[in-house]
Parts: structure tokens; sequence; C-alpha cells
């Protein structure tokens, strides 16, 4: 047993609880908890939240390793607060697409995650037309949900066609859809214009993601979908008045624009691409008022030098490696500068995502007999972003220099300190779990 005494969380009065737990949370109480032989761990005040989720990473493994893999990427994870990941079926090889591919991967990065992690599955045009056993097997398997293209760079994984997605939707009520929502033929026709750092956001424009958005809305009925990475004010706005659709958006959306873009370039370029003051601020006001579902980082990094650091700002590798800096990013732009109530930024951080994802409240709560995930906040240190000392093997982001106002302390996965502020690293890659949908 371990007891961490003096920390503060969600609760009415605010005053300093007390937490017994091993791998699982046992007791939270205000008053002390008498108990012998046990290791305590002083908080001295900071703040401990449920652990923190990151739903959309690409940790490349197998397949794209060069880019990233489950060390560095969980490293990266465990570095910023977040004790689960979620990992994108398209960026490994094979792709997570049917139950063999699906084990195939996990016993390749099971002994190399730190913390623990769960998987998206994905369809894709290569599938059809679609063995539907072979999507309701690896559902079954306990994939979080499907992700789907609307368009794609990725001969491995294509995108699908407005038709293709309609009849997924209705061969699939009971399975949880994730889109990534722009409009080929509009970027298509957009391509006009030249393929510049000044362009890019007219080309992926705000009226593609909206067209996307609206057609999948437009047959989606009943069927459980969710919006990855939105970025913009019209597509979200869209998105609010449905009752059964989610989204998500992403920290470089709630803090930068497309005139951002000819100055950091590679370090900004991914897709759908940064958009205007407008949207920045619609998503912002979003996070303040818990109208967006939860936030993810899409993180996706590459070696800066032989894949972003390009004149030809078309030939620039699309993705931002940012899950190391989500958590210390929200709690200093909204918790502390926009005094967002803390009770929105648990649901923003994991409640939400893991509700959605069918991993609540194992994940996601702070509830008796719940995995001890933890990540605690130290209000009181600020930290500065170091690209150069990023533990992902994308060593560059847009957020370089920035000071944040709070910093990580703790990192703690079913009971175990997996990272800590002084001391680092404190596991052994493999103590990571995958975790099942429910
Ligand atoms: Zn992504």
């Amino acid at each position: 047993m371990k007891l961490i005494i003096n920390v503060h969380i969600d609760n009415k009065n605010n005053n300093l609880v007390n937490i017994l737990f091993d791998d699982k949370i046992r007791k939270i109480s205000e008053k002390d908890i008498n108990i012998s032989n046990c290791e305590i761990i002083d908080l001295k005040g900071k703040l401990l939240i449920p652990g923190c989720i990151d739903a959309h990473v690409h940790f490349n493994d197998p397949g794209y390793s060069h880019h990233e893999d489950f060390i560095s990427g969980t490293t990266a994870a465990a570095f910023g607060g977040i004790t689960t990941i979620i990992d994108m079926p398209c960026t490994s090889i094979p792709p997570v697409t049917n139950v063999k591919n699906f084990r195939h991967k996990l016993e390749i990065v099971q002994p190399k995650a730190l913390v623990d992690f769960a998987f998206w599955g994905g369809i894709r045009q290569n599938d059809f037309p679609l063995n539907e056993k072979q999507i309701t097997d690896l559902w079954n398997a306990g994939i979080v949900g499907f992700k789907i293209y609307t368009i794609s760079g990725m001969d491995s994984f294509e995108a699908l066609s407005y038709t293709q997605i309609a009849k997924t939707l209705k061969a699939f009520p009971e399975i949880l859809f994730g889109f990534h929502a722009e409009d080929e033929t509009i970027i298509k026709q957009n391509s006009v214009f030249r393929k510049t750092a000044e362009n890019y956001a007219k080309i992926r424009s705000i009226e593609a993601e909206f067209t996307a958005v609206k057609n999948i809305l437009n047959f989606s009925e009943n069927a459980k979908i969710h919006f990855v990475h939105i970025s913009s004010k019209k597509a979200a706005e869209l998105i609010l008045q449905s009752e059964n659709a989610t989204f998500e958006t992403c920290p470089h959306y709630l803090q930068f624009t497309a005139d951002d873009l000819p100055k950091l370039r590679g370090k900004l370029k991914t897709a759908p691409p940064v958009k205007f003051a407008e949207d920045r601020d619609f998503l912002r006001q979003c996070v303040h008022d818990e109208k967006v579902d939860f936030i993810t980082t899409d993180h996706a990094g590459c070696d800066f030098k032989t894949e972003k650091d390009f004149a030809d700002f078309a030939k620039i590798y699309n993705g931002i490696p940012a899950t190391e800096l989500m958590i210390p990013f929200l709690f200093s732009e909204f918790y502390q500068k926009e005094k967002t109530n803390l009770a929105a930024m648990i649901k923003l951080t994991s409640e939400n995502a893991a509700k959605r994802f069918g991993i609540y409240p194992q994940k996601g709560s702070l509830q008796i007999g719940t995995d001890a995930d933890f990540t605690v906040i130290n209000l009181q240190k600020a930290s500065i972003v170091d690209e150069t000392k990023l533990h992902s093997k994308g060593k560059y982001s847009p957020f370089d220099e920035t000071k944040f106002s709070c910093s990580i302390d703790r990192t703690i996965v079913r009971g175990k300190t997996i990272f800590d502020a002084e001391k680092g690293i404190l596991q052994k890659a493999g103590c990571g779990k995958f975790i099942k949908r429910n």
C-alpha cells in the first residue's frame, strides 16, 4: 500500500486529502489514514487529477519507428503527465484493420510501453468490399473505435468516399467511428494556389473541413461518430448542433493561427492546418465552456532535419509532437490564466475521453476500486519548453521557448510512479498495459 498525503483534488470544500492505494484506489479521505507498513508520499498541497488521457497519438510502431516508437512516445507521455494514450491505426505497418494485425502490433509495442495504452482500429478503401466479420472481430478484441479518413496521403491507408462512409455507418450502428474530416474535392480544387506556407490554410480550408463534417453528419442518423482534430469554428458549430457526434481539438488550434505558419513552417505544419484568429478564439471558448468533448494532441513526431527542414513547403512532413506538452499548456492557459474550473479541466483531459471510448471508470476517475492513475501538477513551478529536450524522436515544437506557469510533478500509473520531476523516469519499459474497451 501507498499513501499520498496533503494533496488537492476536485472536491467541494477545497480541503487537502489523503489517498490510499495499491494498483487501485482504496480510500480518499480528508482525515488522517492510519496504516502501518506503507510508503508515504507527501505532495505538499500540489494538485492531483485523474491520470490524463491523450486519445489521439501516432507512435508509429511497428513500421515507421524512425519517426517514433513506443519507447520514445510513451516516455514523452510520461514526462507530460499522460497515463493512457490511444494510438492510431494508420501509422503502423501493417495497419490495425484486423485481429491478426492488432495482435502483431500488441506483441511488438507492449514490451516498450511505459504508460497504459489502447488502440484505434481503422477502415480503409483498401478493405472494400467490407468483411463484416473482420470488423466485428476487431471491435470485439477491444479497440476503442474505427478511424476513417475522407482524405489521405497514405497508400497503405486510403480514404473512403462518402458513399462508402454511409454504407459503413449503416452496417455497424454499435461501433464508434472517428473521422479525419477534410473534403478531398475542395482541397484538390484549391490546389490552384501555390503550395506555400502562406496558402496552406486556404488550400486545406475551413470550407473543406466544414463540407466533410456536414456530409458525414447528413447520413449519420443514429451512428456513433467522433470528429478528430477539429480546427475551425464553422465545423465545430455544426457538430455542436448534432446530438450524437462528439469532437476533439488540439493545443496547436488553441494557440496558433495561419499567420504563424510562414514563420514556424515545419514546426507547425500538420493536417488540418491551424486556421484563423476567429477559429482559435471560438475553440478556446469551447474549452472554457466545456463545449468541446476533450483535447488530444494528434502527436506525430519525426526527424526535423530530414523531414521538416525544406524550403519547399509542400515537401514538409505533417505532424507535431505534443503529448509531452498538452497538460502543462492546458493548465497554464486555461486553469490558471482563464480560470476554467477544475471539474471542466478533468473532463477535457481524461473523463470525457474515457467515457466516449469505453474505458471509464477504470480510467478517467478517482473512484474507489478503479486504477490508481494520477497526474500531479505543480501549479507553483513554471516550465519553459525546450524543444531540444523533448523525449519524442521529434525534437521540435511550435511551443519552443513558451513559458507555462505550471509543470508536471508526477505521473502515476496503476499505483507506480512512472515519472517524477526530480528523478525522471522510474520504471522500465513494459510496465504499460493494453486497456481493452469495456
Ligand atoms: Zn492524427
